[in-house]
């Protein structure tokens, strides 16, 4: 198997990749399905009590921030600055109750069903949303820094950028957007404010591609924006347009 054009890893990482995937496909094929939430063995892909805690923000909603609406084209009542310099942003769940859970079973213990079913209500949501992405939109993600990403083993919003890219048939660019430099743990005393923590954290490296293009840009889930809301400057910076926003919850 060769690498795709756009990816940054070498073909030898990719096979290993490839043979640990299957090897997780072929133990989900004998063992029972699990919930991709709490993992406990269920027919669907939760189990009942979960799904009664998955918080869903369908419905009338905001083109800009996605919450819901009193009615449709009434006003928005939420407050849009944590969405400066990013269009509009796009996500199916709400990060309490199973949305969450769902999230952090895929970040910290890898669990594909997770990611499976996460990309499946993140291409839901943006296709029940008003925004329309031109043919040569350009994928990408909010990139973990590079130390945190050895630690952890993969990037999860690369692996939902990628699966969304390639769903949605869309150039993903996994290598354009950059850390750069380390940013210190949220709980970090030294740290006073995440805003503070992430501004500058990220560089644009092909500048080139980027002029004039629309992005959508993913993550695993949105609480504060601080750190979107840095991407969104750093793919402003290199003339990006527009930027949509798309997380798998909302916190
Ligand atoms: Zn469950
Ligand atoms: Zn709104």
């Amino acid at each position: 198997m060769s690498p795709p054009a756009s990816s940054p890893f070498p073909a030898g990482t990719l096979l290993r990749r490839a043979w640990r995937e299957l090897g997780r496909a072929c133990v989900e094929v004998l063992a029972p399905a699990t919930c991709a939430a709490c993992g406990v063995h269920c027919a669907g892909a939760l189990c009942a009590g979960c799904a009664a805690l998955l918080e869903s923000r369908g419905g009338p909603a905001c083109p800009r921030c996605g919450e819901p609406l009193l009615a449709p084209g009434s006003p928005c009542l939420a407050e849009h600055r944590f969405l400066s310099g990013i269009d509009a942003l796009v996500s199916p769940w709400r990060y309490r109750g199973a949305g969450g859970a769902i999230v952090r079973r895929f970040k910290f213990e890898g669990d594909l069903a997770a990611a499976a079913l996460l990309v499946r209500a993140m291409l839901a949501a943006l296709r029940a949303s008003p925004h329309a992405l031109p043919r040569r939109a350009l994928v990408m993600h909010v990139p973990m820094h590079r130390q945190r990403r050895r630690q952890r083993g993969f990037d999860q919003a690369e692996r939902l950028a990628s699966s969304l890219a390639r769903e949605l048939q869309l150039r993903f660019v996994g290598a354009a957007l950059r850390r750069g430099r380390a940013t210190l743990s949220q709980t970090d005393p030294r740290v006073t404010s995440r805003a503070e923590n992430v501004a500058g954290a990220f560089v644009v490296a092909r500048p080139r591609l980027l002029a004039e293009a629309t992005v959508l840009l993913v993550d695993d889930v949105i609480t504060s924006g601080g750190t979107a809301r840095a991407c969104a400057e750093a793919l402003r910076a290199a003339g990006v347009r527009r930027i949509l926003l798309l997380t798998g919850a909302v916190g």
